[in-house]
C-alpha cells in the first residue's frame, strides 16, 4: 500500500527535505532581529511563511512579548505530537566580528545571533512540519508546530501555550534546541530553584562589636558553608559534557551592612540550586540544617522563590519511552550513529512542558559542543551540514510516532 506509513516510506518522505531550503529559511530567520520581548516581526514572518505554504495558523498573544505562532495538522486526532522552538534570542553581546544579523555562510558555518540558539532548529522544525503536512500520509496523531517567544527571559511563551491548553493531552513534544548537536538527545534536565537567605543580627556601635551580632560576618560563614556542601551525583545520568551529572548550587549575591559606624544587623544571600531528576526541588530543609550547624548569632529565614518563572522542576523522560526510542532510531538512521542520552544542566522550556504540561519531552536539534558551542556568545555559528539532517530526523520521528493514535 503506497500510503502506509512504513519505515521505508518514512525514510523516502524525510529524504525529500532539501538542505538548501533549511539553510535559506535559517538565514531568513536570523536576518530578522528577535531579541526577547521583540519577537513581533519574526512572529509575523513565520506566520506569513506558514500561510504561504497553505497552512492554517494561529497567533497567541503573550503580554510584553511577541505572540506565539501555532499551526496544527491532523484534525480530529485526539493526541498530538508537538514541535516546539523559540523565536527569541539574547541581546547582541560584545565582540562580534561578523554582522550578527547578516546570516553569512563561511567555511561551512552559518554565522548570526540565534544561529545555534535556536533559529536553525526552528527552521528545521518548520520544514519538517511542512513536509509532514504535504506528505498526504494518513496521520493517526495530530502534529503541531509552535514558535514561542520569551524563552530566553523566563519561558513565558511556552508557559502561555500550556496555560491556554495548547499542550493538553499531547502525546510527545520535541524542542528543537540542540545542546551538543544531533549526536545527543536531551531526555532529562535538572531543576532550578532560587533562595533568599535573610540574616538578622543585632546592631551596636561599630567600636563595640561585642555588644552586637554582625549579620554580614554571619552571612560570610553561610556562604562558605553553602560552597562546601557535598552535592549529590547521579551515576547513571550524563551531563551535556558527557560527565556524570551532579547537583550544584551557586551563591549569586550577598548584600547587607551599612556605611555608618555600626555593627550591621541585616544581610541577605541569594542562592540558586540545580537539582537532579528524581530529587526534591525544594532544598530549604537541607539548607536550614547546614546553617543551623553553624550556631550563628543571627537568626535566619530561608525563602524559596515560587513564581513559575523562577521555580523549575527536573524531569526525566524514560529511555524506554516511545519518544526517546523513536528519536534515537531515526538519529541513527539519518546521522549514522546512535545518539547518547544526556541531561541538560540548566533550566529551559522542556522543564515546563514536562512539569506543567505533563508531556513526555526531549530536546534535539542542530548544535555544537566544545569551543564551537558559542551559545550566548559573539560569533555564534552552526555547521550548515546539520540543518537538513535535523529536519529529516524530525520528520521521520514524528511520522513514526503519528502512525499510531
Ligand atoms: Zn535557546
Amino acid at each position: 500500500m503506497r500510503n502506509a506509513i512504513d519505515d521505508s516510506r518514512i525514510f523516502e518522505v524525510a529524504s525529500s527535505v532539501k538542505d538548501d531550503e533549511v539553510l535559506r529559511l535559517s538565514q531568513d530567520l536570523i536576518r530578522i532581529p528577535s531579541i526577547y520581548g521583540q519577537e513581533k516581526e519574526l512572529a509575523e514572518h513565520i506566520a506569513g511563511t506558514l500561510e504561504g505554504w497553505g497552512l492554517r495558523m494561529k497567533t497567541v498573544p503573550v503580554k510584553g512579548y511577541g505572540p506565539c505562532v501555532v499551526c496544527a495538522v491532523g484534525k480530529g486526532a485526539k493526541r498530538s505530537i508537538v514541535l516546539n522552538g523559540h523565536m527569541d534570542t539574547v541581546e547582541v553581546k560584545e565582540g562580534w566580528s561578523h554582522d550578527p544579523f547578516g546570516a553569512k555562510v563561511q567555511g561551512g558555518f552559518l554565522y548570526g545571533l540565534g544561529a545555534l540558539d535556536m533559529k536553525s532548529g526552528l527552521a528545521a522544525l518548520m520544514i519538517a512540519f511542512r513536509t509532514i503536512a504535504d506528505s498526504g500520509l494518513p496521520l493517526r496523531s495530530g502534529v503541531t508546530f509552535q514558535a514561542v517567544s520569551g524563552e530566553e527571559d523566563n519561558g513565558i511563551g511556552t508557559r502561555t501555550l500550556i496555560s491556554r491548553g495548547f499542550l493538553k493531552g499531547a502525546k510527545a513534544a520535541i524542542v528543537g534546541e540542540g545542546f551538543g548537536g544531533l549526536r545527543v538527545i536531551t531526555n532529562a534536565r535538572r531543576g532550578a530553584s532560587y533562595y533568599d537567605i535573610d540574616l538578622l543580627g543585632r546592631s551596636a556601635h561599630g567600636a563595640t562589636p561585642e555588644l552586637g551580632v554582625n549579620a554580614v560576618a554571619d552571612a560570610a560563614r553561610v556562604v562558605v558553608a553553602l560552597d562546601n556542601m557535598k552535592m549529590k551525583t547521579a551515576p547513571n545520568l550524563l551531563s551535556e559534557e558527557l560527565k556524570p551529572l551532579r547537583e550544584t548550587q551557586t551563591v549569586l549575591n550577598i548584600s547587607g551592612g551599612s556605611f555608618s559606624l555600626s555593627v550591621p544587623d541585616r544581610c541577605s544571600v541569594n542562592l540558586v540550586r540545580f537539582t537532579l531528576p528524581n530529587r526534591r526541588t525544594d532544598a530549604r530543609e537541607e539548607l536550614a540544617s547546614v546553617i543551623r550547624a553553624l550556631r550563628l548569632g543571627s537568626s535566619t529565614v530561608i525563602s524559596l522563590k515560587e513564581d513559575p518563572g523562577d521555580l523549575y522542576h527536573p524531569y526525566l523522560t524514560s529511555p524506554a519511552s516511545d519518544l526517546v526510542r523513536t528519536a534515537s532510531k531515526w538519529v541513527g538512521k539519518h546521522a549514522g550513529a546512535s545518539p547518547k542520552l544526556v541531561c541538560g544542566v540548566s533550566e529551559a522550556d522542556d522543564n515546563k512542558i514536562a512539569e506543567l504540561g505533563n508531556v513526555p519531552v526531549i530536546c534535539l536539534g542542530p548544535g555544537e559542543r566544545g569551543r564551537l558551542a558559542k551559545y550566548h556568545q559573539p560569533d555564534e555559528a552552526i555547521s550548515t551540514r546539520q540543518l537538513g539532517l535535523a529536519a529529516r530526523i524530525y520528520c521521520s520521528t514524528v511520522l513514526e510516532l503519528a502512525r499510531t493514535p
